[in-house]
């Protein structure tokens, strides 16, 4: 069968689409065909119809041209990318077939359109380099579009998994002959597939000067040729370019730097560690809510929102850098009213940020231009605030906010009060901006009265009580009379089309208004569109200075925020230290305290020094306690503190000192983290090799039940020699195990302490002090609780019995046997799990030994044998 020409161009555009989902428009309605149909059929929830119905039908599906937008959300948040294919001429003057081609493919890491986005997270495209086969480096670089920011870096493969965790793209691009993706990085992304050569050094710098317009890279701090350190990164940004140019079609002048990402400038935190510390995202649902992130967020703009978070991913290590950040919140906080006023004039701020890459890339519309006339609007009083600051940050927001007052002066004169969303209709330039299309409109409106008033004469002259002037899309303007008047139709009235009950009629004089009032309709759009431009054009020349004015107004909320969260939830400003000093006294948990009922979480105190610092201490602190009692709980919080800290926030303790951490190094035991359902003991000891080999005297490090995926056995020697090689690094640690022989440890070696978490039993029942304390745990709170929870007296006092038992045995243990021969041998109940079945008189086997086989039910059997396993606690 022979295809259409539209078919053919349908063809031609699929091919360049690709895996694309191409929307073809036509007419009003946007069309998918084929696969692309049945797809989107499925996908979107359309109808699927056919095409050329017949032999070959061809399966289509569509939806109307103003529904875009919601089609295009579904289609990104189900990972697919679409092509949207334009017609590029008006149908009505085209001669043959209309010209079309693709203006724009959309995918979830290229978006600028408000309604697509979460406006309080950054949204990146990312691209993954890797090296040849068998080195370890990997380039990547990645940009967020909808604000310009475009950054690339070189490291070896753990790091990358470090920067892309924190990067948490949106979309990945690979090249089509690269090495898998780690599964971890893919995780709900979309991953789009990109021609190997788009990844090629060489061209990648070509490709990244051009769009920069510099000679090299030098100037972003990137260093030329193939063989540089800096190569793969090349490589990676100069995809990321080709991919933003053959999809975006339009100006990315708003992407106008190179950043040179280096992890030494900031705090280091591993993947596992910026999870488990559920910083931006919980653990257990992935979501916002019950994060660090969102009891710190306080602030009132999109903008603040995106930056706090930027905060958080990495906190500073210079001392002087986290200084102005407190002096900024603290002069905030002392002047409770500046703050508030500042905070509220932020609330009629839009997000300029977003605003202006739409600006560039011109797909903003009227009411985005009105906004930014609003934002610019409120500069003013914001500035007259700011004016005679004493902090730093506070006096640099102030200098970097530029009001541009000839750009709101324009904007204010030319746009209306209220402005449509689309350009495309007109209706939002002001009545008296422009004399041109004032007396389009006037000739628009006073033409339509000229209709009423014809109508009104024409009754008169005929006496045909029914006439009506009417109009439609096809026939323009016209008279129509019912057919009960037929035959008083005067002969000077043309016919011009005819109904069921009535005629339609034209006169040469309805014609001529007719000319005027539709021409001046159509011009006046015109013009509007044309003055839309100017004003979007001078809004892209102001686009530098806008976006040094949105980084100043985003810098200024966050700091306004952590103020009014310091304010309001009664933080302190912690004392920061070059040395790897540690005091933190009566800390609170920021997450649990803000979930908990006001006043029930209990502050505890933190004292820990590292090998560096001014004054000796103890550098690894035991926590031991019952389950429950707050051990995770409050090694996090100590965790939280110090980032919090270098993040240039106000804390929740009563007083904070805090040496500058390099690294933090939070682990969870493998059990805790189950819920992952991935996690296995291979992991946490892959991790646990790396907090031994990369930590340093000024690392902090928090274990939380280290070794708890092996046997008793194995993780009691894997976690005393942990311990005892974090000891000798002489790195901050807090230790949280539930192995109560490690507390030898502190006898054996000079800076070990341990802590305990208080438990007391009140009227029969256990309740939990969540207070740390000096000291290692009552040995016996196991079988302690056990009494309390109401196990029979006599199990309990048999523990007792066998648990003595054991004590001894373990001092009969061969040297050889023992985890750590090295250093602090082991002496106690490390034989637990072995010894157990050596006890001839445990009482499971007398029940075994009593049991009469031949009388017994298969059912109580069963039963039995699950008894006896609850009694052994397995
Ligand atoms: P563990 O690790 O010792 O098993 P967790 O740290 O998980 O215990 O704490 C158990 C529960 O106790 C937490 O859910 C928390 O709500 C509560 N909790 C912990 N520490 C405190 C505290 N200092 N004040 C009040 N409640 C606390
Ligand atoms: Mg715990």
């Amino acid at each position: 069968m022979a295809t259409s020409p539209m078919m053919q161009q349908y063809e031609a555009a699929k091919a360049t689409a690709g895996d694309a989902l191409l929307l073809f428009r036509m007419g009003d309605f946007y069309e998918l065909f084929h696969d692309d149909a049945k797809l989107a059929a499925k996908l979107l929830g359309l109808s699927l119809t056919s095409r050329d119905k017949g032999e070959n039908p061809v399966p289509m599906a569509g939806f109307p041209h103003h529904q875009l937008e919601q089609y295009l959300a579904k289609i990104v948040a189900a990972g697919k990318r679409a092509a949207i294919c334009e017609q590029l001429e008006d149908p009505k003057q085209a001669k043959g077939i209309v010209k079309r081609d693709i203006v724009r493919v959309v995918s979830r890491g290229t978006l600028t359109d408000d309604a697509l986005l979460d406006p309080q997270t950054s949204n990146y495209l990312a691209a993954v380099r890797f090296a040849g086969e068998g080195e370890t480096q990997v380039g990547l670089a990645w940009v967020d579009i909808s604000m310009g920011r475009f950054s690339a870096t070189s490291v070896d493969r753990r790091a990358a998994h470090d920067v892309m965790t924190r990067i948490d793209a949106a979309e990945i691009l690979v090249a089509d002959d690269s090495s898998p993706l780690p599964p971890a990085w893919i995780e709900g992304r979309t991953i789009t597939k990109r021609p190997k050569w788009d990844f090629a050094i060489r061209d990648a710098e070509r490709k990244l000067t051009a769009h920069f317009g510099t000679k090299n890279l030098e100037g972003f701090g990137f260093t030329s040729g193939e063989t540089s350190r800096d190569a793969l990164a090349i490589a990676a940004a100069g995809a990321v370019i080709e991919y933003l140019s053959e999809t975006q079609k339009t100006s990315l002048e708003h992407i106008d730097q190179l950043h040179w990402h280096s992890a030494a400038d900031s705090l280091e935190i591993d993947a596992a560690t910026w999870r488990s510390l559920e910083i931006t995202r919980t653990l257990r649902d992935g979501s916002r809510e019950g994060s660090l992130l969102s009891v710190l967020d306080r602030t009132i703009t999109s903008m603040g929102a995106r930056l706090l978070a930027e905060w958080l991913a990495y906190p500073l290590v210079d001392a002087a850098a986290i200084e102005s950040r407190l002096d900024a919140v603290g002069e905030l906080i002392e002047q409770t009213k500046l703050a508030a006023a500042i905070r509220e004039t932020l609330g009629s701020i839009y997000d300029i940020q977003r605003l202006v890459a739409r600006v560039t890339t011109g797909r903003c519309g009227p009411r985005d231009l009105l906004f930014l006339a609003r934002t610019l609007a409120a500069l003013p009083a914001l500035k007259a605030k700011l004016a005679g600051r004493q902090s730093a940050l506070l006096n640099g927001c102030d200098e970097r906010i530029d009001l541009c007052a000839e750009l709101r002066a324009k904007l204010e004169a030319m746009l209306a009060d209220d402005c449509p969303l689309h350009a495309r209709d007109g209706g939002f330039i002001r009545t008296g901006a422009d004399s041109r299309l004032d007396q389009f409109r006037e000739l628009t409106a006073g033409g339509k009265q000229w209709m009423a008033s014809y109508q009104a004469a024409e009754i008169e002259r005929t006496g045909i009580s029914s006439i009506k002037v009417g109009f439609n899309r096809v026939f323009g303007y016209y008279l129509e009379i019912t057919n009960t008047h037929r035959d008083r139709v005067p002969p000077e009235y043309h016919r011009k089309q005819t109904l069921k009950n009535a005629e339609r009629y034209i006169t040469p004089e309805l014609k001529e208004h007719e000319e005027k009032v539709l021409t001046a309709e159509e011009r006046g759009i015109e013009l509007e569109l044309q003055l839309f431009d100017e004003l979007r054009a001078l809004a892209a020349t102001a686009r530098a200075r806008l976006t040094t004015t949105a980084a100043a107004l985003a810098e200024l909320d966050v700091l306004a925020g952590l103020a009014e969260v310091a304010r309001s939830r009664g933080y302190v400003r912690p004392e920061i230290t070059n040395d790897s000093t540690l005091v933190i006294e009566a800390g609170r948990h920021p997450v649990v305290e803000a979930t908990e009922a006001a006043g029930t979480f209990v502050p505890n105190d933190t004292i820990c020094s590292g090998h560096e610092a001014a004054e000796e201490g103890e550098s690894l602190l035991l926590v031991t306690g019952p389950n429950m009692a707050g051990k995770s709980t409050y090694i996090r919080q100590t965790a939280l503190l110090v980032l919090m800290s270098q993040v240039g926030c106000y804390v929740p303790a009563r007083r904070a000192i805090v040496g500058i951490a390099d690294r933090l190094f939070a682990r969870v035991g493998a059990s805790d983290e189950l819920s992952r359902g991935q996690s296995t003991f291979m992991v946490e000891m892959t991790e646990a090799a790396r907090i031994c080999n990369t930590s340093t005297n000024r690392s902090l490090v928090v274990l939380d039940e280290i070794g708890r995926g092996t046997s008793t056995y194995d993780g009691l020697s894997l976690a005393w020699s942990i311990a005892e090689h974090l000891h000798a690094i002489g790195c901050r640690t807090l230790f949280a195990t539930h192995y109560h022989e490690l507390t030898e440890l502190a006898e054996r070696l000079p800076r070990v302490g341990c802590r305990n978490v208080m438990v007391r039993e009140h009227f029969g029942k256990i309740v939990f002090l969540h207070q740390i304390v000096p000291g290692s745990a009552d040995r016996s709170y196991g079988i302690h609780v056990a009494r309390l929870a109401g196990v029979p007296s006599c199990v309990t006092g048999r523990a007792e019995q066998i648990l003595a038992d054991l004590e001894q045995h373990g001092h009969n243990a061969s040297p050889s046997a023992s985890p750590a021969a090295s250093n602090g041998k082991l002496k106690s109940n490390d034989r637990f799990q072995l010894s157990l079945f050596g006890i001839e008189t445990h009482p499971v086997l007398d029940e075994v030994r009593a049991v009469k086989i031949d009388e017994l039910r298969p059912l109580d059997a069963l039963q039995l044998v699950a008894k006896w396993r609850a009694s052994l606690g397995d």
